[in-house]
């Protein structure tokens, strides 16, 4: 089920919550999430909300159902 949460943002109650972690790439804010199922820090606009899983394979979970992002704090790449 998709809650609105603002104007633009909206959460899906069906996806899991991932912590997302601020850092400024070029100037601009972005947030990173570590996604367990590609690997990679998947790089999103910088606002709470549900994202669509578009940089995912089909076989990750957060295919169909994309995730939520919930601020976490400074990114710290050295801390993974
Ligand atoms: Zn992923």
């Amino acid at each position: 089920m998709k809650v609105p949460i603002s104007e633009c943002a909206m959460i899906d109650l069906d996806a899991p919550v991932l912590p997302a972690y601020e850092a400024v790439v070029k100037g601009v804010k972005r947030w990173m999430v570590w996604c367990k199922h590609c690997k990679p820090w998947h790089r999103h606009g910088a606002v709470d909300g549900h994202r669509e899983a578009h940089r995912d394979n089909q076989s990750s979970p957060y295919w169909t159902t994309g995730y939520n992002l919930v601020y976490a704090g400074e990114w710290k790449p050295e801390a993974t």
